[in-house]
């Protein structure tokens, strides 16, 4: 798999943005954003000094969303929509937006780096509300302020929507060592420098076991460790690589589209993907490179391990998490509003949530179109009644073409069990002849619609 020039020139760009967030004004001495345009606000605020960010006062309601993942960016855009007079500010850390739908297809060079990369100031500009970059590192919920590392923000409404972090603690809890994970095998689930390490160690590989778990929990996107599976196995296949896929899953089974991927690996990857449902790592040797599960153990070539998942770390420090039935530390909100138990005008939605809904993209997107209708409702006083998100998602199992499955869902309330089921489940799990590539273009057309509905 060679990089296209094209590529690499795309990579250096990204690169660079990502270093130049931030430059030193000759003048004043302070950290200065380089972002020029309008809708970027940029400060000259320092970390913890209680200074304001330097953005233009508010004409309306101010709602602050922070996060720009599929949920912030789909919360942002609709609230503007929806209650025209919102000084609507998206917080987002990043410069640009990598997806994690699709990213798989870019492992292996089956889609270009533009697929899956999205412009920020765009989204602002075509949907008039604010990107503000910063990460935010407290929230004063007495004063309704924000604390950025570019100034506070004052807001009437708060969406936070951080999306997920790690939770290595079933396997370490020494930092040098979980250091060394992150580092060295990144599971490559929270879009950005953990995929660019999976490619480049794809692209490196030169044959034996690669490793991979697939971690207990409602963790982060159910499919894509499965579809990962097939398509390195693929590409393995493709370039001649003498290589092992071992996947490595604490589930009993494959937990979704059971019969499309097990059928998969099968009849395309028998002799390349070995797949061992109940397998819970227990322990890592770094040194040895042996995996370790209850009932077997694994020598690694190389590894991407997955851990489990826990709400992103801001809910923490915003005092607004709780350990759900699934995960640690995700939000602490009614399941029906998404707001803050407790703290009224205070929401959090996309994988934070804590209802045991599918965490993918399509279900952060139509989720956010929902709670951008609850907060204009809150605005223009109206009353808005619950939905459902939808969970569409599409997996490739082959490239080139790429041969896919799907699933397409609802969810309904169950009042006596207190929990969220499937309804309306829609299966199609035939990857082969024309109904896998028929499903292999409707992946790409998805992923189409879907930044459409979020960027343009
Ligand atoms: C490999 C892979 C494949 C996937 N495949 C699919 C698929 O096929 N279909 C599908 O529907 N879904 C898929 N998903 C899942 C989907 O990407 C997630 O469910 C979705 O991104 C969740 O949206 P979110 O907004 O909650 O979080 P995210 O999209 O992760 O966004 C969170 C954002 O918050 C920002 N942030 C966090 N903390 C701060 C802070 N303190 N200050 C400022 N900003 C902050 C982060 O930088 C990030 O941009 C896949 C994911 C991966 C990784």
């Amino acid at each position: 798999m060679a990089f296209s020039r094209r590529n690499a020139l795309k990579f250096s760009a990204i690169a660079a943005a990502a270093i130049g967030v931030t430059a030193c004004n000759k003048d004043t001495g302070t950290a200065e954003s380089t972002v020029s345009a309008p809708e970027a606000a940029a400060s000259t605020a320092t970390v913890g000094s209680g200074s304001k960010a330097f953005l233009p006062p508010a004409k309306g309601p101010r709602v602050v969303v922070v996060g720009g993942g599929w949920s912030g960016l789909s919360v942002a855009k609709y609230t503007k929509k929806m209650a025209p007079n919102a000084d609507v500010i998206l917080v987002e850390q990043r410069q640009s937006f990598m997806s994690g739908p699709v990213s798989n297809l870019w492992l292996v060079g089956e889609v270009d780096l533009d697929f899956i990369t999205n412009d920020y100031l765009q989204a602002a500009r075509e949907n008039k509300y604010t990107y503000f970059q910063a990460t935010v590192v407290g929230v004063d919920k007495v004063g309704k302020t924000i604390q950025t590392s570019n100034g506070d923000i004052d807001y009437d409404y708060l969406v936070l929507a951080p999306g997920i972090d790690y939770d290595y603690s079933q396997w370490t809890t020494d930092p040098a060592e979980e250091l060394r994970l992150k580092t060295e095998y990144p599971a490559a689930f929270i879009p950005g420098s953990e995929t660019m390490t999976l490619r480049s160690k794809l692209q490196d590989f030169e044959g034996g076991n690669f490793v991979m778990t697939v971690p207990g929990g409602n963790y982060r996107c159910l499919p894509a460790p499965y579809e990962r599976a097939c398509v390195i196995a693929d590409y393995f296949k493709r370039e001649g690589i003498e290589g092992k896929v071992i996947l490595l899953d604490e589930n009993a089974g494959i937990t979704i589209k059971a019969d499309g991927f097990g059928s998969a690996f099968k009849e395309l990857y028998g002799d390349i993907i070995e797949y061992y449902p109940a397998n819970k790592v227990e322990k890592i040797d770094l040194e040895k490179k042996m995996v370790y599960t209850e009932f077997e153990e694994f020598e690694f070539a190389d590894a991407a391990f997955y851990p489990h998942v826990r709400g992103g770390k801001l809910l923490e420090v915003a005092g607004v998490s709780k350990d759900s039935p699934f995960n640690k530390h995700e939000a602490n909100i009614d399941p029906f509003t998404y707001e803050v138990i407790g703290e009224k005008d205070i929401f959090c939605s996309g994988d934070v949530r804590p209802m045991g809904f599918s965490k993918s993209g399509n279900t952060a997107n139509t989720e956010g179109h929902y709670l951008a209708k609850v907060i204009a409702g809150r605005i223009n006083g109206t009353q808005v009644k619950w939905e459902s998100p939808l969970t569409v998602c599409f997996s490739a199992v082959s490239m080139s073409p790429v041969h896919g499955i799907s699933i397409n869902a609802g969810y309904k309330y169950d009042a006596e069990a207190k929990a969220f089921g499937f309804t309306g489940v829609a299966m199609n799990e035939e990857w082969r002849d024309k109904v896998g590539t028929n499903n292999g273009k409707g992946l790409m057309e998805w992923a189409k619609g879907m930044y459409r509905d979020m960027f343009a």
